[in-house]
């Protein structure tokens, strides 16, 4: 977008910026707000500082989140200071989490709409803004609801092909939200409770729109959801991720297919076998594991135990030799001793994962963990914090040194002062290390070039371009 305010040409609607913040289920949902506001012709601006209206997409997941969602809230309102800002527009998991009570807390709010109304946004926008549709007084029955003292329904949104959507990540990736919601009853999450229940998108509007995105040039689909082993149980009566993997590996235009958010207990050797047959399927594993003590693993109510984590990393490796591991844990759950800690580490050293994210646990309202006892004190949380991360930076260094000599395909991400970063199959977009790319001629972002891996470290690779062929 260009820097000076645009021109508003009276035919069109208001100057709008989107801000989303959060996962990248979150990033779907901005990206169909703004495919409805530009059908809708309102004028998109990336500068907040330039819109009269800004819209800021919540995250409501964990302490850290919601305040960088109010941060950022109470940031857009100081716009208001310099005329420009109309209406400041709030949505997403914070709205649908806390809906009234966060409109109370903050009056800077104009509009507050939540997850139902994600393709309605253009129409809430429109004209002056009005007071709260659904701010009625919850029944006597909505009251009894657990959780959602708000006026805001149960999350049943999920988009489709047909859904107008304009890219906000660069052009050669796109996420795909396969599904929306969870069923699982993990005794630290709230994700249930706004998201609502399982339900999957159906195969054909999901490779309807895999090759809509192809068409219009993206070149990866990194496939999200809550939980992406459970695709299409709700809709056909049994998981079909494995269907729907090899489907969009059919589709030529694309060069990776890259699954995200796998459940532990429900990775089948039917996926595993569709992944290791099918080149355009990334050899990438995105299993969110949390903990490794059986103690801790029972109290989260996460369905598998230490046993079965150690099988699962071996059946990975033993049917994908070639593959890259991504994981996140939580460190300080209530009640985790040093022992179970020790289990954590233990484990760590004994799988080999290659890029794994720790969490400080955060106590959430309306959670089961939330009112458990033996809370964690923050400076222990801490402290593990920083041994989990020293531990696995050791055991990622050595580990990625099987990569040295590889010969694999990159994707230029980013040209910056002279350095070509990009990303390499064992890479996920926005979260993993990337790969330095060296003897790259007129390098740009979308490029697909062949490289010799020359050298690894704990994130990041450094690799050769080779002619292909080589
Ligand atoms: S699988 Fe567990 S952690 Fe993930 S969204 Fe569902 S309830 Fe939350």
């Amino acid at each position: 977008m260009t820097s000076k305010t645009p021109v508003k040409d009276p035919k069109t609607n208001k100057t709008v910026a989107v801000i989303s913040l959060g996962c990248p289920k979150n990033t779907v949902d901005s990206e169909v707000m703004l495919g409805k506001l530009a059908k809708d012709n309102y004028v998109l601006v990336k500068d907040p500082s330039e819109a009269e209206v800004v819209i800021v997409n919540t995250c409501g997941f964990i302490e850290a989140s919601k305040k960088e969602s109010i941060d950022t809230i109470l940031g857009v309102a100081k716009l208001r200071k310099t005329g420009q800002l109309k209406s400041l527009v709030v949505g997403g998991c914070l709205a649908h989490r806390y809906g009234d009570e966060l409109k109370k807390e903050l009056p800077e709010i104009d509009i507050l709409f939540g997850l139902n109304d994600v393709e309605n946004v253009a129409t809430q926008i429109k004209g002056k803004p009005e007071p709260l549709a659904f701010s009625t007084a919850p029944t006597a029955e909505e009251m009894k609801k657990p959780l959602l003292p708000n006026s805001l329904n149960e999350a049943t949104y999920v988009y489709d092909a047909s859904s107008p959507r304009l890219l906000s990540t660069p052009k050669h990736f796109a996420y795909v939200k396969i599904s929306e919601g969870c069923d699982l009853p993990c005794t630290f999450c709230i994700i249930p409770k706004i998201r609502g229940h399982y339900r999957s998108r159906s195969i054909e509007d999901i490779e309807k729109e895999a090759r809509q995105l192809a068409a219009q040039g993206v070149k990866e689909l990194c496939l999200v959801a809550q939980d992406s082993t459970w695709y299409g149980a709700d809709r056909y009566g049994k998981p079909k991720i494995a269907e729907l993997l090899a489907a969009l590996a059919k589709i030529e235009e694309i060069e990776w297919v890259r699954l995200h958010y796998l459940y532990p207990s429900r990775v089948s050797d039917e996926m595993l076998q569709v992944i290791a047959d099918n080149p355009r399927i990334t050899p990438y594993f995105d299993v969110p594991l949390q903990h490794a003590s059986n103690k801790i693993l029972k109290s989260m109510q996460r369905i598998g135990d230490r046993a079965l984590l150690d099988k699962l990393i071996h059946r990975i490796k033993a049917k994908v030799p070639h593959s890259s591991i991504r994981s996140t844990f939580i460190v300080g759950f209530p009640g985790e001793t040093d022992q179970d800690f020790e289990e954590l580490l233990d484990f760590l050293k004994q799988s080999q994962l290659d890029y794994v994210g720790f969490f400080a646990y955060s106590q959430e309202e309306n959670t089961p963990a939330g009112v458990m006892g033996d809370q964690v004190p923050e400076k222990t949380k801490q402290a593990r914090l920083a041994k989990a991360y020293q531990v696995q930076e050791e055991i990622a260094e050595k580990s990625h040194q099987r990569w040295v000599g590889q010969k694999l395909m990159a994707v230029v991400e980013n040209v910056e002062n002279g350095e070509v970063q990009g990303r390499t199959q064992y890479q996920a977009p926005e979260v993993d290390g990337v790969v330095l790319i060296e003897g790259l001629k007129d390098p740009r972002p979308g490029q697909w070039v062949p490289i010799e891996i020359t050298h690894a470290f704990q994130q990041d690779l450094v690799g050769r371009v080779i002619s292909k062929g080589m």
